[in-house]
């Protein structure tokens, strides 16, 4: 199917919504949800020297979206819940160009007009640049910044939102929601909720401190993410799955599972690197490598890598934990065909991709320093493999 009047009207409606959300509402979900870090945040420090400012108000966006969706559901019915289902390829014409202008316009910025000329990079290559992107953290004005909204809005809300709307369709054509659908909407909330109540964590990812912004993130954020994140709950629909109670439970136990050491993990290195290696890891002071590194500017900087907790087991068990929720997203639809296995294939090669870059340049960064740590943690993604 070709765009519609329809679906262009609505993905400018969700795109200015997710906007204003981000721009025009200061985050209050802070003020009374305790151990929540929302509000203005910090970000790393670039290459440039520069410390940008964040608002981070992700989850409050998110909760106010699905409120608004529920209450729609339940009380207003403005629209369908089936809505985003059956606009679903014409959405896909409008989020292709949304992907390609910010791309574009990214580009175009790096080279005319950019945020902090000091943070771009140019390499030679055309193709590259427009892929990999020119400018570190493109921005309009003093707030709109393009990696942390186009990262998290209108994709990752819009994710929870798909697989609702997937949901509503399977009852509509079938008579039920199927209890694979189910978890499959469960255990995927659970890992957005985890990115929004995290989002300011999410600053000291690669994504944030080290990716450029061009097409990779652009248009991956919004087409690659919201279409192929989802296939599950889309295949879903057309082939409704009852799981057996012992399966479903199995698959249950192996997202949780994940979800724990992917958290877990996340949670141990950030906790260290705050606290500059002051804390417990698993009720214990934590095995520490000191590093030193020298920045572009000739000047010399320390480091620590973490050796206990999960970072001692292997270097990117985070990753592992990852891998086991994309696993358990796709056992929740049977075996009845390869297509919603695309999501843990695709994720296994993204985080293997990641693994390497990151260690190609940790290896650059830390030299001697890195090699201690990969003698005293040998193993990448499996402990003994
Ligand atoms: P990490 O959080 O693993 O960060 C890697 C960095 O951490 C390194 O560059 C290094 O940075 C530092 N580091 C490495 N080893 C140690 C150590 N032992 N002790 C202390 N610091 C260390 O990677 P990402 O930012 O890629 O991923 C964050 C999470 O996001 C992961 O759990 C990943 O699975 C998830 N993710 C999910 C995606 C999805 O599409 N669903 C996409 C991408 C990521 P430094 O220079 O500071 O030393």
């Amino acid at each position: 199917p070709s765009v519609t009047k329809e679906a262009a009207q609505l993905y400018i409606l969700w795109v200015t919504f997710q906007v204003l959300l981000y721009v025009a509402l200061p985050d209050f979900c802070h003020k009374f949800l305790p151990g929540y870090v929302g509000g203005v945040q910090e970000g790393a420090v670039t290459p440039a020297g520069v410390v940008n400012k964040y608002e981070i108000n992700g989850l409050q966006a998110w909760l106010i979206t699905h409120l608004v969706w529920l209450a729609n559901s339940h009380f207003l019915s403005w629209f369908s819940p089936t809505i985003i289902f059956d606009n679903w390829i014409p959405l896909l014409w409008c989020a292709n160009g949304l992907g390609y202008a910010v791309s574009t316009f990214a580009m175009i910025k790096g080279y005319f007009f950019p945020t902090c000329a000091e943070d771009c990079k140019f390499t030679g290559n055309f193709f590259y640049n427009y892929m990999m992107g020119v400018e570190f953290n493109p921005r309009i004005g003093k707030w709109f910044d393009f990696k942390l909204f186009f990262n998290g809005r209108p994709g990752i809300v819009a994710w929870t939102l798909i697989n609702l709307s997937f949901a509503a369709k399977q009852r509509e054509l079938h008579g039920q929601v199927t209890n694979a659908m189910v978890l499959v909407n469960v255990l995927q909330a659970i890992y957005v909720l985890d990115f929004f109540w995290n989002e300011a964590w999410y600053l000291k990812t690669i994504d944030i401190c080290h990716d450029h912004f061009g097409w990779y993130l652009g248009w991956g954020d919004c087409v690659w993410l919201p279409y192929l994140y989802t296939l599950q709950g889309l295949y879903l629909v057309y082939h409704p799955v009852q799981l057996s109670t012992p399966y479903a439970a199995g698959v249950l136990l192996l997202g949780l599972l994940g979800y724990y050491i992917f958290r877990m993990a996340n949670h141990q290195k950030d906790l260290f690197r705050r606290t500059d290696g002051r804390c417990l890891i698993w009720g214990r002071k934590p095995k520490v490598i000191e590093c030193v590194y020298t920045s572009a500017d000739g000047q010399k900087h320390h480091s620590k890598l973490l050796v206990s907790g999960f970072w001692g087991v292997a270097r990117h068990l985070n990753y592992t934990g990852d891998l086991m929720g994309s696993l358990a997203y796709c056992l929740a639809c049977g075996g009845g065909h390869l297509l919603p296995y695309f999501y843990v294939v695709y994720m296994a090669i993204l985080l293997t991709h990641r693994c390497l870059r990151d260690e190609h340049r940790c290896a650059n960064k830390y030299g001697r320093d890195w090699e201690r740590y990969t003698a005293a943690v040998p193993h990448r993604l499996l402990p003994g493999v």
